[in-house]
């Protein structure tokens, strides 16, 4: 695969009396994309951040914001992350319904209309839709929290993405999500991923932000 790849650091991690700065951080290293990981303790047991940090990130980055609503009933919470300055929201289509309008919803509220789907789902649970995102991403790992290993069964799912987008044309973003690390980066990336989300192997690295964006780069050059 020739197209280059997107790294997308999770403030997850970050440490938030810092969040400016580690963000800053992270673009002068060359991330991609900033993931801001949205978890409302009903989909998802643990409680994280809002629209308010969102429009606390828009404010030190240019880069877009590309985030993940781990939230039930994520259509009531669009427009309030849209005019946050999200670029990207992605819903999980284990919380939609109506998914065609949510992702409708998301593309005339001015964002990337993503949409994922745990371990447990199948992928032709997203077919009906592929040809009207422009993002789809895999959780690696159940979702709900940072620093968590990989489940192998997840690789071949994105393989199997990678195949329905190329089958319909599509040039959506294949992403993924949960124990991205320079151990794992490249056996996804040749299953066909290219958006890459890391949390704890940015922000927790022994040696810095930097450091940990440049491993990631270098298992994987760009
Ligand atoms: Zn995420």
């Amino acid at each position: 695969m020739s197209q280059k790849y997107i790294l997308a650091p999770s403030i997850l991690s970050a440490d938030f009396t810092r969040l400016g700065e580690q963000i800053a951080e992270c673009e002068a290293a060359g991330a991609d994309w900033i993931h801001v990981d949205v978890m409302d303790g009903h989909f998802v047991p643990n409680l994280t951040m809002g629209p308010f940090i969102v429009e606390a990130c828009r404010r030190v980055t240019k880069l877009p914001l590309d985030v993940h609503l781990m939230v039930e009933s994520p259509e009531r919470l669009l427009e309030a992350f849209a005019k946050a300055g999200a670029s990207h929201l992605t819903v999980h289509v284990e919380t939609c319904p109506n998914l065609d309008s949510t992702l409708q919803k998301i593309r005339a509220l001015g964002c990337a209309a993503g949409v994922t789907l745990n371990p447990g789902t199948p992928v032709t649970a997203i077919e009906p839709v592929l040809p009207m995102i422009d993002l789809v991403l895999v959780m690696t790992v159940n979702p709900g929290y940072s620093k968590q290993t990989i489940l192998p069964e997840t690789i071949s799912k994105v393989a199997a993405l990678r195949r329905m987008l190329a089958a319909i044309g599509s040039s959506a973003w294949l992403e993924v999500d949960g124990g991205i690390s320079a151990q794992t980066l490249p056996e996804l990336r040749k299953a066909g991923a290219n958006a890459f989300v890391a949390a704890h192997a940015v922000f927790d690295y022994p040696q810095g932000i930097a450091a940990g964006i440049r491993e990631l780069r270098r298992v994987v050059p760009n």
